[in-house]
């Protein structure tokens, strides 16, 4: 985070405060400050209502009015202001209905979710720490504020908030918060899966991922997400990072299959998956040749190499992968020094032209023909009368 962003976030509490209203730095900003590392943003919570926040400075964008946030710009940087908020009944183990407005600081703490998260401070530098949270910091302990099982039942996320926070933070969970992760791990099962998959795709890029690989297997995760269960059960010993494909692609290998009407994922996430899937089976029963290297992207076959040299006992084969990609004769049909155009006229169906393409693809690819014009048409002439006469 830059020096600035600090500046101005000082600004803006300065100009609440000299308005007479309360101000403070609240969040993971507060939290990583005290641990002496660096911030991507800073959130500010305020007792003035968001008309009010509006209403003081010029640049705002209503980001999320309802739930009493303005975002503020400063030459050009946001800052998220947030009126205290009290919580309303919570819906779907997510989101509450509906929230009210506090003008006391402590309502809005108190709904926090981790007692090192509800760290306040003022102007001045002065922490506000209702609920020890510098103690656990000190311990490195994630505790839930209050009582860990009604706050985990009113919201579910906060289980997997927990797990990314202890593979970021290399922090423990405090027994009683874990046994309420335990307890309630049942209720991932009912949050939408699109958020499940963000916070899981969080979680996999923490530096102390075995951490947090460790969590997910100490409450149970695979239970609740059967497609998962393998995938925690192999990671839980190693410190490797990996992919969100490649950890559904390790949940799945080798016959389970995604029910992507449940799992949320874009298009290209439920291919990629897939892919690397299908792959380890390649991989798994054929020696690797240039044609099958043509067939699939480096980046996924490589994926699925590290998926099954870590876990299932097969050779690395990352070396073999990196020189066939790096001689493959071409990466795509469009590399080929010959056409479909120049085909046309040698074929008497149309259709024959594709047949065609893909043979010289295979031969370029074996070298058993060179990517030269003159010899393509040479070796294509030779298929075409061949095709010819069967037709
Ligand atoms: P990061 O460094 O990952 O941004 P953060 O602590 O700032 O961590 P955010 O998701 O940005 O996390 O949320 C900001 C603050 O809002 C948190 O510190 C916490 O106080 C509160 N918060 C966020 N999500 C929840 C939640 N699901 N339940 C309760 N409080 C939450
Ligand atoms: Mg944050």
């Amino acid at each position: 985070m830059m020096k600035s962003m600090v500046k101005y976030g000082k600004q803006i509490l300065k100009k609440l405060t000299d308005s007479g209203y309360e101000a403070y730095f609240v969040g993971g900003f507060v939290r990583d400050e005290l641990l002496g590392s660096a911030s991507s943003d800073i959130d500010i919570a305020t007792n003035a209502l968001p008309n009010e926040v509006e209403d003081m400075f010029d640049n705002t964008a209503a980001t999320g009015k309802k739930y009493g946030t303005i975002t503020v710009f400063i030459e050009k940087h946001g800052f998220e202001v947030t009126t205290y908020r009290i919580d309303q009944e919570y819906t779907n183990f997510r989101q509450p209905e509906s929230v009210n407005f506090s003008r006391i600081l402590k309502d809005d703490l108190i709904r926090r979710d981790f007692t090192m998260n509800a760290l306040a401070k003022d102007i001045n530098g002065d922490v506000i720490d209702i609920f020890h949270g510098k103690e656990d910091i000190n311990n490195k302990l994630i505790r839930a504020i209050d009582d860990p099982y009604k706050r985990f039942n009113e919201d579910a996320l906060r289980i997997l908030r927990a797990i990314r926070f202890a593979g970021k933070l290399n922090f423990k969970v405090e027994e009683k918060t874990l046994k309420a992760m335990e307890g309630h791990v049942h209720l991932l099962n009912e949050l939408p899966t699109e958020r499940v998959i963000k916070e899981l795709d969080l979680i996999l890029k923490q530096p102390h991922i075995k951490k947090a690989y460790q969590l997910m297997a100490d409450i149970n995760m695979g239970e609740v997400f059967d497609i998962l269960s393998q995938a925690i059960l192999k990671l839980k010993t190693t410190n490797l990072n990996v992919s969100i494909e490649q950890f559904f692609a390790l949940g799945l290998y080798p016959e389970k299959t995604l029910n992507s009407e449940k799992w949320r994922f874009s298009k290209n996430q439920i291919g990629d998956i897939e892919t690397i899937r299908g792959i380890m089976d390649v991989l798994s029963s054929q020696r690797l040749t240039p044609v099958i290297a043509y067939n699939y992207s480096k980046d996924l076959m490589l994926a699925a190499n590290d998926l099954l040299s870590h876990f299932f006992k097969y050779d690395n084969q990352e070396d073999k992968i990196i020189n066939l990609y790096r001689h493959l004769k071409i990466n795509s049909f469009k590399d080929l020094e010959i056409t479909g155009n120049d085909i046309l006229p040698m074929v008497n169906k149309p259709k024959s032209v594709g047949k065609i393409i893909e043979t010289l693809i295979e031969d370029v690819l074996t070298e058993k023909v060179e990517n030269k014009l003159e010899a393509l048409l040479k070796l294509a002439n030779e298929i075409a009368e061949e095709l010819n006469e069967r037709n």
